[in-house]
This record gives structure tokens, sequence and C-alpha cells, in this order.
């Protein structure tokens, strides 16, 4: 049977600031979902940091008018709860006053897939917060290029072939096939800058598709700076793509990723237990990891799966790397470049006043006397 899974989110509102959506919004959202009849097979529902996640299982394939209205009303009626509540930022991720056929370009992000269900079907979604789709480069980088990382890409055979990559340019809203193993450097080279190139989705040499992640909101709106955008990827594993295992080990090395307190710093990803505040310890960046099985559709699970023991100890790693870098405050590259930092106008404000108060250097010290001066030392 085909069945399709979509995953999307959004922040509607955050208890005292962006830390996590109140019961009251999540019940709003379930509440809606679970009055859909039998548009969907099955569904769940949770949070990460102040993003809700809608996990659906259906038969209406992706970008389905129905299932995106369906999340689109639950966000609207988590937001309702949210301004009753007075939550900060009450429906920050609804950027339209009404539906207009697909969330896609409206706010909320959408990672969804499309397959013939295996009898066994199995699938991890990652979801993040307080930081931005290429947090994803590197992990999957590790998950599908990286032997060292993953010893399934030796002794697996579909892996071992290689997979096909489309990465997205944010900023010219192009997208790229970049198939491995041929053109290895060349994606090595698009996933050094995530905050440009993004992975949008990765399938086999054959097709079938392997993982979907939220770029959408990035692509429709590119061409202006829109911010950082909280991601969630979906991800099948097992047999013939990664196993489950593999996925979530390339979370255990916590990288620096743009984001976290004002959108404005860089920061480690923390892998989080299920339905995780974001830290008030300077909103370090986390992402969750829902472990699902499926059969006709119907769900088991998520199995939380950064909660076992030895997750502890990767999260103090994460912990002491963001200290680490906190100890040094706003000095770079603690702090984004300033075309990224997402709070600008008053770092714009502070420019143009510094800039106004610059001078054109005493001729006596320009740069060309300088070089002019300068003894090479050998
Ligand atoms: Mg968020």
């Amino acid at each position: 049977m085909k069945i399709t899974v979509s995953v999307i989110k959004a922040d509607v509102g955050g208890i005292g600031g962006h830390t996590r959506p109140s019961d009251g919004l999540i019940e709003a959202v379930k509440h809606t979902v679970k009055s859909s009849g039998d548009l969907l097979l099955d569904y769940y529902i949770g949070y990460c940091g102040d993003d809700v996640h809608i996990v659906m299982s259906h038969t209406k394939g992706t970008d389905n008018e129905e299932i995106h209205k369906l999340a689109w009303n639950a966000f609207e009626a988590g937001t309702q709860v949210a301004k009753e509540e007075g939550l900060y930022g009450a429906g920050q991720d609804l950027l339209k006053d009404s539906f207009s056929g697909n969330v896609k370009g409206m706010g909320p992000g959408v990672a969804e897939l499309e397959f013939e269900e295996r009898p066994n079907e199995a699938f991890t979604v990652f979801a993040a917060d307080k930081t931005e789709p290429g947090a994803f480069n590197y992990p999957m980088y590790r998950l599908f290029v990286d032997a060292l990382s993953n010893t399934g890409l030796i002794v697996n055979k579909s892996l071992a072939k290689g997979v096909d990559f489309h990465v997205m340019d944010v900023e010219d809203a192009t997208i790229a096939k970049l198939s491995l193993w041929e053109d290895k450097p060349t994606l090595e080279a698009a996933l050094m800058y995530p905050s440009r190139y993004v992975i949008s989705s990765i399938h086999t040499k054959e097709g079938e598709p392997i993982l979907s992640a939220s770029t959408d909101r990035l692509h429709n709106i590119a061409g202006t700076y829109v911010g950082k955008d909280d991601p969630v990827c979906l991800i099948r594993t097992q047999k013939m793509f990664p196993a489950t295992e593999e996925a979530g080990s390339v979370f255990n090395n916590p990288h620096y990723v743009s984001g976290n307190t004002r959108g404005s710093h860089n920061m480690p990803l923390m892998p989080v237990k299920l339905n995780s505040a974001a830290t008030i310890n300077f909103c370090i960046p986390i992402v969750e990891s829902l472990v699902f099985s499926m059969h006709n559709g119907k769900f088991t699970g998520p199995f939380d799966g950064f909660s076992t023991p030895d997750w502890d100890h990767i999260r103090e790693i994460a912990t002491k790397k963001a200290m680490a870098i906190r100890s040094q405050g706003f000095i770079h590259p603690a702090t984004l470049v300033p075309d990224e930092l997402e709070y600008a106008e008053g770092y714009n404000d502070r420019m143009s006043i510094l800039k106004s108060k610059m001078k054109p250097m005493d001729s006596k010290t320009t740069s060309d006397d300088r070089k002019e001066n300068y003894e090479d030392p050998d």
C-alpha cells in the first residue's frame, strides 16, 4: 500500500518566551487533528522546544491540500489558545491570514515522503529547535558519505552504491541533484556552508525516497533573508536504508550550528529527550529523535531515540561545548556574521553610529604609507 508520512511543524507560542508550548496549546492542536474523521490513518503530536510537530500517515500523497489544511487549522486552534493564555510569540509561524492550498511558504515547516510501505516499515523523525535546516548537513554527511561514521556504507549493498542528494541554495531558490560517489567533492563544498546550502531530500540510486527535510519555507521566501527556520527531517531506516542506530549515532558529536538566543550565535546541537523544553541557559540548540514502526499506516511509537543513558554523556559534551563558546561572548565566531543575524536592526543602528564616527585616516598613516614603510623581516 502506498502511504504518505507528513510531518508538519510550527511555533505558535511558548510559555514565558521561546521555551515550550503550553499543555492547553497542545490539547487544542490534538483536538483539531482528532476531529478530522477518516482523513488520516494515524497521527502523533509532540513538541521540540517551542515547535509543535504533527506526524501524520495517510494515502493522499505529498502536498495534499486537505492534509495541509488540517495542520494549518490545528495550528490556528493552538494560536487561539496561545493568545488567550498570553503566550510569547502567539501564532508567530502562521505568516498568512488564511490558508491557501498548501502550508509551504505560509510559515510552517513540512517534511513528507510517499512510498510503498514495507512489511516492517521503520522511520525516524528528527525535530530540532533553535537552529536552521543546515543543522542536518553534518550529521547526514556522516550518515550517507562518511564510512568512518557509518560502517553501513561498506557492508550495505544499497548504501555502498551511493545515494542522490538534493541540495537547495536558499539564497537563489535553486536546487541541485548531487550523486555519490562522483559528486562527492562538490557535495562537500556545498555542505561546508550550512546557512546557504541545505539538504532537501535524499533518494537511493533507484529513486526510492529515504529522507525529506523541511526546507520549504526557505525555498518559498528565498531572495530576502527570512531568519532561522527550526527544521524537521524524516528518514526511513533499516534494510536498504541506514540502520536506525546509524541514523541516531550521527548526532553523537554535538557540532556547532547557527541559531539559539536571538538566532544570532553558533552553539552545539544537543540531542534531547522527546517533548523537551528549550533550555533557558542561552537556548542551546536541541534535536529530538522520534523512532516509529508503521504497518498499514498505523504507528507504533515513537520510541524516544535519545532517551538511553549514553545520551546523557553526549548532552554533557554539548553543554561543555556550549559553555566553551559562550565564554568568548559576542566575539566571532561565537556570534554569526552580520548578514545572518536574525535580529539585525539593533546591530545596524550600532553600525550607522560607528560609520558616522569614521573619518578618513591621517595621510601619514594611510595604508599605502604603511606598505611603503614596511620592512620585510627577511
Ligand atoms: Mg523554535
